[in-house]
Parts: structure tokens; C-alpha cells; sequence
């Protein structure tokens, strides 16, 4: 990437769901296009960024990662200061990080910005024969709560970046 490029806006975006259900590894494959086999819990908040051009505008996207704190109500409300979007994850495979997915909204309403970008993600998209979570609940949940929705594959990288650009292209809409 050109050090030398001119960035018009930086845009705060959080990931986060329940633990193990892809957080890290997404946000990995979004900003270096790497898929790490043996990735330890993350430790510590940390962000990652990449830029991108939305309609000749350039955006840093500065993507924030839970700190291993994905328990109900452990991560801090200074984590959600200033987000602008939000990736809220669960794992088709595991419906139990699907039915939590109510409890993170609940956790956005109350601690982010009211015009928060919320997308919804269904990952480990590339498991199908461990299917748990049917589409159609939860595209039916994301149109309830006016959230968007993807089901993507951090392994594979089906279409992570496509959820990222909508996300980015949603909040400069709203800006
Ligand atoms: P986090 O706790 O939500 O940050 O989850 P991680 O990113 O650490 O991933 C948890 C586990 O799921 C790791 O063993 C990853 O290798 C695996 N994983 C993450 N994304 C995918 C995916 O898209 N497909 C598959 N098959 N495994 C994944
Ligand atoms: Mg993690």
C-alpha cells in the first residue's frame, strides 16, 4: 500500500460475537489475506487497519478485536467509543453463538453510537455438511433488527471483503 496516500477518513469499526466463532481470523483475512491455522485467543485490544477507496474517497478502516473478553458484558464500553460499524459474528456451525447474537445488539444499543452500521456474520461459511444456523433465521433476524447480513469464510475468504465494503460503503453513506 502507498505509505503516501492521502487519507479522507478514518472509520472505527468493531468486531465483535462470542468467543472462537472467527473474530480474529476475519479481520486477519480482511487486512493482510492471511488465515492463521493456530492462532492463540487474542490478548489484548489491538486494531488492525487497511485502506480502502470508496467513490474516490480514500478510507482507513481502523478495525478493532475484542481482548479475549467476549464473555456477556466484558467488553468496555470505551471499545465501542466512536465506532462507526460494527461486524457482529457467530459461527453457522454453533447455534448457541446464533442465539447470543440478540445479546450483542442489546450490548450495541447500549454502549455504541445510535447510528452505528450493524453487520451481521455468519462465519465458517465453508462448513456446510456442520450446518446449525439455516440462513433464512438469520437473514429473518437481520431485517427484524435492520441489521445487514453475510455469511462469510475466513478459511476460504468467501466473501469477507465483500461484508467489510458494504459496511464501509454503508457508514459513508450515513456520514
Ligand atoms: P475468535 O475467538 O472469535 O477471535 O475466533 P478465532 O478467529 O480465534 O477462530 C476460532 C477458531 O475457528 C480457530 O481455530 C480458527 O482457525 C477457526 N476458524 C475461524 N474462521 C474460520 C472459518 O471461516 N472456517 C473454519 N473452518 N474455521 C475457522
Ligand atoms: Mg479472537
Amino acid at each position: 500500500e502507498n505509505q503516501q496516500e492521502k487519507i479522507d477518513y478514518v472509520f472505527k469499526v468493531v468486531v465483535i460475537g462470542d468467543s472462537a466463532v472467527g473474530k480474529t481470523q476475519i479481520l486477519s483475512r480482511f487486512t493482510k489475506n492471511e488465515f492463521c491455522f493456530d492462532s492463540k485467543s487474542t490478548i489484548g485490544v489491538e486494531f488492525q487497519t487497511r485502506s480502502v477507496t470508496i467513490k474516490t474517497k480514500v478510507i482507513k478502516a481502523q478495525i478493532w478485536d475484542t481482548a479475549g473478553q467476549e464473555r456477556y458484558r466484558a467488553v468496555t464500553s470505551a471499545y465501542y467509543r466512536g465506532a462507526l460499524g460494527a461486524m457482529l459474528v457467530y459461527d453457522i456451525t454453533k447455534r448457541q453463538s446464533f442465539d447470543h447474537v440478540a445479546r450483542w445488539v442489546e450490548e450495541l444499543r447500549a454502549h455504541a453510537d445510535n447510528s452505528i452500521v450493524i453487520m451481521l456474520v455468519g462465519n465458517k461459511a465453508d462448513l456446510l455438511d456442520h450446518r446449525a444456523v439455516p440462513t433464512e433465521d438469520a437473514l429473518e433476524f437481520a431485517e427484524d433488527q435492520g441489521l445487514f447480513f453475510a455469511e462469510t469464510s475466513a478459511l476460504s475468504g468467501d466473501n469477507v471483503d465483500k461484508a467489510f465494503f458494504k459496511l464501509l460503503e454503508e457508514i459513508y453513506g450515513v456520514l
